[in-house]
């Protein structure tokens, strides 16, 4: 590229962030344009494969079990469902097997469990019906949706963004991805959560009030959904704290355990 290129592109590029009746000539678009830096692509293991999930978006549900949305405080009729989101590098990969370190966050002196189904995406759109929705699922896996509820439920008191009490580093604990061409779908399937051996949450996903095929079909209807994105399909009843030293350890019907430890 001559310097007389360069500045010829530069000013174009000047000229189009200047303003709006510039820009219907385009700025030469620079190829060789590198991010100033790199940042991690964040990944989830896929059992039994060498490939892994690149993840897009993790959605969440709330109150999707009956019991649970009672806890909540919220009518458990078939409410539309609502959906959240965690930042995608909330990430925190548990191998089979290994009880991992989980970080105790900050700010908070209510930290709670919430173990979760969550489906991974291998394709999306908008609008997908849901007897179609099911076809856009790669596999699924074991999560924990982790929660600072006292922040949570602050925020909500003030009716601000409950944001920083779902949305913060290592808040997406996640399994292994099994491939649904394995597992098959989860229409049902015990699921439960045990903290030093006592059962805390016990319930089947069964129960969920929308299905994860009725979530995919609900969430496009808001979302371009595009493959990588996750969706944790909300939790059952008797969420509860955690304290450093606990141990955690989750169960669904069909995929391998899921355990951390509150360091
Ligand atoms: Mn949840």
């Amino acid at each position: 590229m001559t310097t007389l290129d360069r500045r010829t592109m530069l000013a174009t590029g000047a000229l189009a962030f200047a303003g709006a009746a510039t820009r219907s000539a385009p700025a030469a678009a620079d190829t060789a344009a590198k991010p100033i830096f790199a940042i991690d692509t964040i990944t989830i293991p896929i059992a039994g494969e060498q490939g892994v999930f690149p993840v897009r978006r993790i959605y969440c549900i709330g109150r999707n079990y009956a019991a649970h949305a009672i806890e909540r405080g919220s009518d458990p009729t078939r409410e539309p469902p609502f959906f959240f989101q965690k930042p995608t590098d909330a990430i925190q990969n548990v191998a089979i097997g290994s009880v991992a370190d989980h970080p105790y966050p900050s700010l908070t002196k209510n930290y709670h469990h919430e173990v979760e189904l969550v489906a991974a995406l291998k394709s999306g759109g908008t609008n997908i019906p849901a007897d179609k929705a099911l076809d856009h699922v790669y596999g699924y896996a074991l999560g924990l949706d982790m929660t600072r509820r006292d922040l949570q439920n602050g925020m909500a008191a003030e009716k601000k963004p409950w944001e920083i009490g779902k949305s913060f580093d290592h808040a997406a604990v996640i399994g292994p991805i099994h491939p649904a061409s394995k597992t098959g779908h989860f229409d049902k399937g015990a699921i439960s959560l045990a903290v030093n051996g006592t059962i805390r949450q016990n319930s089947d996903v069964s129960k969920m009030i929308w299905s994860v095929a009725e979530q995919i079909a609900k969430l496009s209807e808001a979302f371009e959904l595009k493959a990588g994105d996750i969706i944790y399909s909300g939790t059952p009843e008797n969420v509860g704290p955690v304290v450093k030293g606990d141990v955690l350890l989750a169960k669904l019907d069909g995929l391998p355990d899921l355990s951390i430890k509150i360091v």
